[in-house]
């Protein structure tokens, strides 16, 4: 295993952790309480090259590794996480079409997502969560189109103001009539494509989060991803990558919440001193500091190794769990080290404390990561 980042990543890096605590940083706390999307902080980061980072310069992308992808992730989250989950979402999305979609798809939709058009990606349903394969949003063909029936729900970057494209799965019928699966980019505005509940969310609180209504929408055949037959393969495509931007959202979350922690225990004083005097407060300071480091590890691991081209499906999905437990648990000590302070709203934790919480959830929850880990040890 070699952890070395170039001289490129570096600078990457520096250059996101330099705007993203000037910038992100100051507006977190308003973004937490007013829920408002954060589009201004997006296009600050199409213009530094960030939505396009993982697409091929050749479609205006920055064409980074994943490492980079992961650095810049794990900064942006640590100022802010709610943008870091818009972020990690599109560039899922821009994984997905650079791996599945056809030249005339690649050029339209990358390009716009390199330009800050923000990409949503629809699998789950209100009957079909982890277990994704229960999908019943319908396809059916028409002439040249297809027309979508059904709803997805907690679609991320997909707003009554935000999100122009998603990439959304359903069910089909091929050829034989046996039922299988497809994947479909839809446009904004596509009649029939509707904006249902908006979530009103514990944490991530200015990221969006919708339900999604098809009524007999109807999209042209070009407008598939791959063929008929392969709408789940294509959503499991983006899963390692997926996964290893929520590790990269956790690590984030969990550096905050550590560095909140040991600014607060140095500054409060009980019994005469500061409380990081002692001792029982610089061991948990200890392990929260070797839980992140573990985490930032096994997620730029991944990441290399998806780089390399390696079969990394468990190390992503340990990268991801392992992220998530810790970011939840860091967040919870360093809420603890706080006393009543870290309960009111006044100050930083209790926010990241919040932000934590969905990590272990979404993109495949903690039991789901597990369930990948151990299929692939029993193999
Ligand atoms: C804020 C937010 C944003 C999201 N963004 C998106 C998005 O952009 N696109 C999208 O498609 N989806 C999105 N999701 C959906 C998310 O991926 C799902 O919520 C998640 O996969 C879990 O599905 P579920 O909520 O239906 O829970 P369920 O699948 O019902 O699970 C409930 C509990 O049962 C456990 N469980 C289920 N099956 C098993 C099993 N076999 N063994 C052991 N335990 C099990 C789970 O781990 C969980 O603890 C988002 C969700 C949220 C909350």
């Amino acid at each position: 295993m070699a952890f070395e980042l170039t001289e490129e990543q570096r600078d990457i890096m520096d250059m996101v952790r330099e705007y993203a605590q000037k910038e992100l940083k100051a507006r977190a706390d308003e973004c937490d309480k007013t829920g408002v999307f954060p589009k201004e902080s997006l296009a600050e980061m199409a213009e530094m090259g960030l939505m396009g980072l993982n697409i091929p310069e050749e479609y205006g992308g920055s064409g980074m590794d994943d490492v980079t992808k992961v650095l810049v992730v794990r900064e942006v989250a640590k100022a802010c996480a709610s943008t870091a989950e818009a972020l990690a979402v599109h560039l899922l999305v821009n994984y997905i079409i650079r791996a599945n979609g056809n030249e005339e798809q690649k050029k339209k939709y990358l390009t716009m997502a390199a330009e800050g058009k923000l990409g949503a990606f629809a699998l789950t349903e209100p009957g079909a969560g982890s277990d994704a394969q229960g999908i019943r949003t319908s396809a059916v063909k028409d002439g040249d189109d297809y027309i979508i029936n059904g709803s997805k729900v907690f679609i991320s970057n997909m707003g009554p103001d935000e999100g122009d494209y998603a990439v959304v799965i359903t069910s089909i019928k091929d050829d034989q009539g046996e039922k299988t699966t497809a994947a479909f980019l839809v446009d904004r505005g596509t009649p029939g494509m509707e904006i249902g509940k908006v979530e009103d969310k514990m944490g991530i609180r200015a990221a969006s989060v919708s339900e999604l209504i098809f009524t007999d929408c109807r999209v042209p055949a070009t407008q598939m991803l791959g063929t008929v037959g392969q709408g789940f393969k294509i959503a499991m495509s983006g899963l390692n990558s997926g996964r290893i931007g929520i590790a990269a959202q956790a690590c984030g979350v969990a550096h905050a919440a550590l560095e909140e922690a040991v600014r607060y225990t140095k500054e409060r004083v009980q019994f005469g001193k500061p409380i990081s005097a002692n001792q029982g407060v610089q061991w948990y300071l200890a392990d929260m500091a070797t839980q992140v480091e573990a985490a930032d590890l096994l997620t730029i691991n991944a990441a290399s190794m998806m780089d390399r081209g390696e079969d990394c499906r468990a190390n992503c999905s340990m990268a991801k769990y392992y992220a998530a437990e810790t970011a939840n648990l860091v967040a919870q000590k360093a809420l603890q080290l706080h006393g009543g302070y870290g309960y009111m709203k006044d100050y930083a934790i209790e926010r990241i404390f919040r932000d934590a919480r969905i990590l272990t959830i979404y993109e495949g929850t903690s039991e789901v990561q597990k369930m990948v880990i151990s299929r692939e040890l029993l193999k």
